[in-house]
């Protein structure tokens, strides 16, 4: 019988991806640094059975809809708003994600930009390698504190905990708020639920950790901004599309609020000659939130695992449509009796 054909959309290394060669024939784009262009990707998952996907991949619905013998996607991320899910579930595609391997690196990497934010560490190294540290003064680089000032997390879920984890330690005074409530949250890390607006305009942090989805996008808009403290902070570690950069720009420059720290963008790559690199109360990463290398790997190995389990008629490990899994285990329930 012919092996299934999974088709890697960046250039892994070989001991990550063996498992799946003994099941199937693989094949990669040949650069880790490179995305693959679009169309390559779509004339592959034409014949493809399984994609192993990058958050910077589009696999939108015409990609779906003309790759009939496509069984799973695997996307290398908790986020998959890259992905024409519901197109995906219509063809009973399972789609797959990374979540929980990625949620303390990510929280690491949410607090040192809110961190690197508040206390000015990018424009203080900044300063000493232009030379312009020539004199002390009482405010040279003065920031903000974050012991003991109020942080507000909008999306409350795997990582957003991890987050307040963190604020624990710096003696913060935790908001949050969801969609619904999150008892365990409130217990164990003394958070408190609020209405979106409530946590806009108490917060002194402004932690956005919502994933990207119709009811979401554009959220932080120029009402948004509005509400919060003129020093208030705001830091986007979830997706770029969540916020309205235009409004976020108009609302550093007003001075309607102190900062931003960005590891996302509504466009990415964002381009070096955007309005917001320009200024100088705003801190940009290039979507790493989740990239050390111990947890790249587990990332990598988790998206291989659910791409073997699904190959082999398993429950992947990880299942963003978990409907068209439990309507195939009903359907084998049925027949078994
Ligand atoms: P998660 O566990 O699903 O948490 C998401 C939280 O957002 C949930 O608690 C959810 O609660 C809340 N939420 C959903 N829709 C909402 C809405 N309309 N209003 C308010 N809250 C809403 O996901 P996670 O693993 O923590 O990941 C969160 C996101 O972080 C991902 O989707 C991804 O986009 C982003 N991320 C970014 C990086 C990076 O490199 N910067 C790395 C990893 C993840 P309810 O359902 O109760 O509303």
């Amino acid at each position: 019988m012919k092996k299934p054909f999974v088709y890697i959309t960046r250039k892994l290394e070989s001991d990550i991806v063996e498992k799946l060669g003994n099941i199937a024939e693989v094949q990669m784009w040949d650069s880790i640094e490179k995305p693959v262009p679009y169309d390559i990707l779509k004339e592959k998952a034409s014949k493809a059975h399984a994609l192993l996907t990058m958050v910077s991949d589009k696999v939108d619905e015409s990609l779906i809809a003309s790759a009939p013998y496509l069984k799973v996607i695997a996307n290398l991320g908790v986020g998959y708003d890259n992905i024409a899910v519901h197109e995906a579930t219509k063809r009973k595609i399972l789609v797959c994600n990374t979540p929980d391997v990625l949620s303390d690196t990510t929280a690491d990497l949410t607090f040192a930009l809110l961190m690197a934010t508040a206390r000015r560490i990018v424009e203080g190294h900044e300063y000493i390698k232009k030379g312009h540290w020539q004199d002390w003064n009482p405010y040279l680089m003065a920031g903000y504190d974050i012991h003991h000032k109020t942080i507000g997390i909008v999306g409350m879920g795997r990582i957003g905990e991890k987050v307040a984890k963190r604020a624990t330690g710096f003696e913060m005074n935790i908001l949050y708020h969801n969609r619904s409530r999150k008892q365990k949250a409130e217990e164990e890390l003394g958070a408190k639920y609020v209405s979106f607006e409530e946590l806009l305009g108490q917060s002194d942090f402004v932690v956005s950790l919502a994933p990207l989805t119709p009811e979401t996008k554009g959220m932080f808009n120029r009402k948004a901004f509005s509400l919060m403290k003129n020093s208030a902070i705001f830091i986007n570690a979830g997706r770029g599309l969540v916020m309205n950069e235009a409004d976020l720009y108009d609302a550093l420059v007003n001075k309607e609020i102190a900062a931003a720290g960005l590891d996302v963008f509504e466009k990415e790559p964002i381009s070096a000659n955007h309005p917001l690199l320009k200024l100088q109360n705003v801190v940009v990463l290039p979507h790493i939130g989740s990239a050390s290398l111990e947890t790249r790997k587990k990332m990598m190995k988790l998206a291989v695992d659910n791409i073997d389990l699904a190959l082999q008629g398993k429950e992947p490990k990880a299942l963003v449509n978990r409907e068209i899994w439990n309507e195939k285990k009903s359907q084998l329930h049925n027949k078994a009796f």
